[in-house]
């Protein structure tokens, strides 16, 4: 049985959200290692039985849902932070496939699937929609087969809020997009040049941040060309693991919100996780970072694969 999601709630003292899902406790976690006494992997193929009834897949030669034969498939999460609007994308059927180690084709597939459930998810009333992806162990992952998730929630969330209202703010006193403008202007912090470009902000919030996004503006994600932004996401990948040599990975997407009603750039965020926050970020929302984005940007440069 699928447990229940769990409830979205603000502290009225600090206008914060939190979702409390106790049911989220109880899923098995395999990511610290599998041994011969684990239990078989819900994620792989042959094991489709494991997982709630698939809600979309790509099975180029046929087949029956929640059967074998899938390049890309799609299940609710079955411990949801919120129900019926948590998904887990899991983009092989392989269970040692990084995204970054599939071709260019088959990863254009795995981000048209992103767009479909984004699209899914957005036109079923949901606010806005959040991609995301915890890599490696200490990352958040509880199973170690490479997947995605996809948060839709009621709500538009705090920080993509944030984001809009600044980029409405920009634009009003400059003219332009301020996405726009950090990657043109991204100097010596540039990582990847081409229509979809990666930079390391100025004003990073972890070490070694990268973001990713598209030099031609654009808000919507689900508007990108797949084969386009496939290659930029493989080598930014590469070079970000390359380069944090093991350290847990998180990443998200931001993509336009359902009812946009002011300026957008989506952007993939990806954030090495190489120190862990403290009392002072924790208490203050300030960042300390202690590595110079110039130095990281350097560092992915250096590592990104030629082609
Ligand atoms: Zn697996
Ligand atoms: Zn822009
Ligand atoms: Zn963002």
């Amino acid at each position: 049985m699928t447990p229940d999601g769990g409830d979205l709630r603000r502290n009225p003292v600090s206008g914060k959200l939190s979702i409390v899902a106790p049911a989220r406790a109880s899923r098995p976690a395999d990511a610290a290692g599998r041994d011969a006494a684990a239990p078989p992997c819900p994620f792989c193929a042959g094991n489709e039985a494991l997982t709630p009834p698939e809600v979309d897949a790509l099975r180029p030669a046929g087949g029956e849902p929640d059967g074998p034969g899938w390049r890309v498939r799609v299940v609710p999460n079955k411990y949801p932070a919120l129900a019926g609007r948590h998904e887990v994308i899991v983009h092989a059927p392989g269970h040692e496939a990084e995204l970054e180690d599939l071709a260019d084709g088959t990863l254009a597939e795995v981000l048209g699937m992103w767009q479909r459930r984004i699209a899914a998810q957005l036109d079923g009333g949901a606010a806005a929609a959040t991609l995301i992806g915890n890599v490696g162990a200490g990352s958040g992952a509880s199973l170690e087969h490479p997947h995605e998730q996809l948060f839709a929630t009621p709500v538009v969330p705090p920080l993509l809020l944030d984001e809009l209202v600044e980029a409405e703010r920009y634009r009003n006193r400059y003219g332009t997009c301020v996405v726009c403008d950090g990657l043109e202007k991204a100097g010596d912090r540039l990582v990847l040049d081409g229509p979809v470009g990666a930079w390391v902000p100025a004003a990073s919030r972890f070490n070694g941040e990268l973001w990713l996004a598209p030099a031609a503006h654009a808000a919507d994600f689900r508007a990108a060309d797949p084969a386009v932004v496939a290659p930029a996401l493989r080598r930014v990948l590469a070079a970000v693991k390359t380069s944090i040599r093991g350290a847990p990975l998180n990443f998200w997407l931001h993509t336009a919100p359902a009812d946009l009603r002011g300026p957008f750039h989506w952007h993939l965020e990806f954030a090495p996780r190489t120190s862990t926050l403290a009392g002072f970020e924790l208490g203050t929302d300030i960042a300390l970072v202690t590595k110079a984005p110039e130095a990281a940007a350097a560092e992915y440069r250096a590592a990104l694969p030629r082609i």
